[in-house]
């Protein structure tokens, strides 16, 4: 190469350099444009930028899509029930949808889990109709209570029905130990100790999940609230010891901690598979089954102790203590007497308290929230059978009321005793501590997408016999 030839290819490359446009340039260039354009870059990537719109009308389209074909799956469904043919199941449906790229992540699991998804502002139900909540429901539609006049066993869960639940988890014994707030705890046993059930006699109650080697049957309770879970009890009331099943409870200490014994007592019950949480059964529950509606009731009727009577009580200059002020309209009076001598205890705050006939000045407030019935005749034979009519046992049920008589206030712990919804006075106002004892009935809530393939239906059991 000559001179000639080096300059003549310098000046090539030189040209090349000047007509070639560098990457900042260009970003520079863009930006320029769009300033001119009048978009900015908050425009482009902010919350309702562009970029995001894009994304969500992505996602509002895939949403859309899985509603379609849930749309599309509810049909064939109901032209299989029309002409006996047969529909694909749930999971083939997810399986479709899963191959398609419409659900993404965890949604399959939510569907199967709790019968719904959440895809952008959509969120979708899915009947599966293996799912227990679906075929307790088909079986109050069509009202059917079980048993051998059922008129869809394959399709169809009752109140009352056997189901198989074991209490522990896979993998775990009934030596699992579980840490809550760094404290290292047995996960199936509870101790409840005298401190709180008052029961002074014994220095703890103890309950272990199955721990005598017998089955607990469970059965069939109802829904939830929102009708997303199946509720599950124990056919009988759980065991404490071989020899003594019941759980006593005492006094104004056992009334003031009931609903709390009882609760933690059946948490230990709630940790199995598919389980959500356990709870004691409460007397709303069995108000449920026997419609039994204590706002309606007019339990007491113009009575001191009608139900949601409100009175107020304070000494009396004579030495007696008066009550006036009832919202229900009941005179005025004063009482003394057999209940009164050590002053009028009452428990107001999870705490006992007392006034004097001599104080004039206090004036304390007291709502009767008592009520009683008997549940035979107002259910069905089953639904009685089940949870009313209970043998040789009886249970506690998590609730607790105040019973006020023109002479006294009994503050008690519910339960349920030979067919009646019934409450056990654990304190008297004079001061009078009593000691009850009763089963504990456990409440499980199933996870809500559960289905017959997970949690299966018995045919009738056994209940244990303790006595
Ligand atoms: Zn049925």
């Amino acid at each position: 190469m000559n001179r000639e030839m080096i300059n003549k290819e310098k000046s090539k490359r030189i040209i090349r350099k000047e007509r070639g446009i560098t990457l900042i340039a260009l970003v520079i260039t863009i930006i320029v444009l769009l300033i001119l354009a009048g978009i900015s870059i908050a425009t482009l990537t902010g919350e309702n930028g562009i970029l995001t719109q894009a994304d969500n009308s992505k996602t509002e389209t895939r949403g859309a899509a899985v509603e379609e074909a849930k749309k599309l799956w509810d049909a064939e469904k109901e032209m299989a029930k029309r002409t006996g043919g047969t529909a694909k199941s749930l999971s083939d449906l997810l399986d479709e949808l899963e191959a398609q790229k419409l659900l993404i992540g965890t949604e399959r699991q939510d569907i199967e889990e709790t019968g719904m998804v959440t895809i952008g502002s959509r969120t979708i139900e899915f009947e599966n109709e293996r799912a227990l909540v679906t075929m307790l429901k088909k079986a109050i539609e069509d009202g059917c209570e079980g048993g051998e006049s059922c008129t869809d066993k394959e399709n169809h869960l009752h109140i009352g029905d056997y189901v198989e639940y074991n209490a522990i988890a896979t993998g775990d014994t009934i030596d699992t130990k579980e840490t809550i707030n760094g404290e290292e705890k047995d996960k199936y046993k509870y101790e409840s100790q005298s401190s709180a059930n008052g029961y002074t006699t014994l220095e703890k109650q103890t309950y272990t999940v199955n721990n005598y080697g017998e089955t607990v049957n469970w059965i069939v309770l109802g829904l939830t609230e929102d009708e997303k879970n199946i509720l599950i009890t124990t056919g009988s009331p759980v065991r404490k010891e071989a020899d003594d099943p019941y759980l006593y409870l005492q006094g104004a200490t056992g009334y003031i901690n009931a609903e709390d014994e009882l609760n933690n007592i059946s948490a230990i019950y709630g940790k199995g598979d598919y389980a959500e949480g356990a709870r004691s059964i409460t007397v709303e529950d069995v108000n449920k089954l026997s419609k039994y509606n204590p706002e309606t009731e007019e339990y007491g009727k113009n009575q001191l102790y009608e139900y949601k009577n409100t009175m107020t009580v304070k000494g009396d200059e004579t030495g007696k203590y008066s009550w006036s002020n009832a919202t229900n309209g009941y005179a005025d009076g004063t009482f003394s007497g057999i209940h009164t001598s050590n002053g009028f205890s009452y428990i107001e705050n999870n705490e006992v308290k007392n006034i004097s006939p001599a104080d004039t000045e206090t004036e304390i407030s007291l709502e009767s929230t008592y009520y009683n019935y008997n549940a035979n005749g107002k259910v069905s034979e089953k639904i009685y059978n089940k949870f009313f009519n209970t043998g040789s046992k009886y249970y506690w049920l998590a609730s607790r009321a105040v019973n006020v008589y023109p002479y006294c206030a009994d503050f008690d712990v519910r339960g349920v005793d030979h067919g009646s919804v019934y409450a056990y006075g654990l304190f008297i106002s004079g001061g009078y501590e009593a000691l009850f004892s009763c089963g504990v009935r456990p409440v499980v809530t199933l996870k809500s997408g559960v289905t017959k393939d997970n949690i299966k239906i018995l045919a009738e059991q056994t209940e244990p016999t303790w006595q």
